[in-house]
């Protein structure tokens, strides 16, 4: 039978942001329920070495950090509960959210924690090599290629980004782009041509990525997307930039998003055109998408959340000793 879960601070997923925002609310009283979603632990669990995530000083792996996360937010008085929201009200001042499994969720404040995904090429060897050469975080993984071989592929300013970032590791980056023009802003593409260390392969779609002896990512197939010809090109690392998706569909018409879906949020904040509507993490930054940067917006959320309580408590106090 369906139930229906209240609570002063809904969080709807669990990876840093969300994990971060339960931690804080639950210590500030406020009894958090995490709604886990499809990815219990958002993306980190997808990955292996964890290298930039402050407190460690050995590479620490994604899933494990993650694990850890949640046991702290439990640790202090968090609900879990593995669910996935498919509708949400946000028109107050009770916020629902409706489950998959049928349960109702009523927060006092809602804070959306519900990520991007990176676009993958989809197509063989990608997942296979994942970690193992096969990367969509140049800020991530670039250290692991220091005085290696690596390739970008996208045209986008993204793809332009990684490419400039990754030779402070490598003096051999190669972007691969299925036209023969990018999208990228002028500026970045000055830049980029400018760098001795990266060169541009155009007109190339990726056919596979290709394993070595090793189990490694080896190199990759690629066809001319215009006269059809067949050429490999030998790698130890590919970046795959061709976009990333905030999964926002739950919001739309409901909030206000940017023209490729990223929520939009008061600048410096993680408040909403909705007073007690929240979000953080990659589901609102398009920009930064690193763990820490999410679990520090999931802490901005909950001290907002919290301060948004407080005075709605104080101004229902006052009315009603008026
Ligand atoms: P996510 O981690 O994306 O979590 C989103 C959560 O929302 C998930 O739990 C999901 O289940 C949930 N959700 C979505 N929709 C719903 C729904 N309808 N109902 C309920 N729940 C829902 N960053 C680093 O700092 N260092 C690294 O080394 C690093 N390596 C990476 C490697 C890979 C392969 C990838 C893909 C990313 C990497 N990142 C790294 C980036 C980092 O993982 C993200 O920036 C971070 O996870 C964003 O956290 P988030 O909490 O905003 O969202
Ligand atoms: P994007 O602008 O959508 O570019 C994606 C790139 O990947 C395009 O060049 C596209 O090729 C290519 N691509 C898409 N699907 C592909 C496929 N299946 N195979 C091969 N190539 C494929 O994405 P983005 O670069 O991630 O940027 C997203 C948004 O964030 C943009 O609005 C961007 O301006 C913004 N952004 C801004 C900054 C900044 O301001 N510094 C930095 C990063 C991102 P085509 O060109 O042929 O379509």
């Amino acid at each position: 039978m369906a139930t229906t879960h209240k609570t002063r601070m809904l969080i709807i997923g669990s990876g840093p942001a969300g994990l971060s925002a339960a931690i804080y609310g639950a210590r500030a009283g406020m009894e958090p329920i995490v709604v886990q979603g499809l990815q219990p632990g958002g993306q980190l669990t997808i990955t292996t070495d964890v290298e930039n995530y402050p407190g460690f000083r050995e590479v620490i792996q994604g899933p494990w950090l993650m694990q850890e996360m949640e046991a702290q937010a439990v640790h202090v008085g968090t609900r879990m509960m593995y669910d996935i929201i498919t509708s949400v009200d946000l028109t107050g001042p009770v916020f629902t959210a409706t489950s998959d499994s049928g349960d109702i969720y009523e927060g006092d404040t809602l804070v959306i924690a519900t990520g991007a995904q990176a676009q993958w090429l989809g197509v063989p060897g990608e997942q296979e090599l994942s970690g193992k050469g096969v990367s969509a975080c140049a800020t991530c993984d670039g250290f692991f290629y220091r005085g290696k071989k690596v390739v970008v592929i996208g045209g986008g300013n993204t793809a332009v980004e990684e490419a400039l970032y990754l030779t402070n590791h490598s003096d051999e980056v190669t972007l691969i782009h299925r036209r023969d023009s990018l999208r990228a802003e002028k500026i970045l593409q000055d830049r980029l041509f400018a760098n001795p260390k990266i060169n541009v392969v155009w007109d190339k779609r990726v056919e596979r990525f290709m394993e070595g002896e090793d189990g490694g990512l080896r190199a990759l197939a690629l066809i001319d997307t215009k006269t059809g010809e067949q050429s490999e090109i030998l790698t130890d690392g590919a970046f795959v930039a061709i976009g990333h998706a905030p999964a926002t569909e739950l919001f739309k018409g409901k909030l206000a998003m940017d023209e490729t879906g990223y929520l939009l949020v008061e600048p410096g904040t993680p408040k909403t055109a909705i007073p007690g509507v929240f979000a953080c993490g990659d589901v609102m930054d398009h920009v930064y998408r690193q763990a820490i940067t999410a679990a520090g917006t999931g802490c901005m959320a909950a001290l907002d959340a919290e301060r948004y309580l407080a005075h709605r408590d104080f101004a229902e106090a006052a009315k009603v000793e008026a």
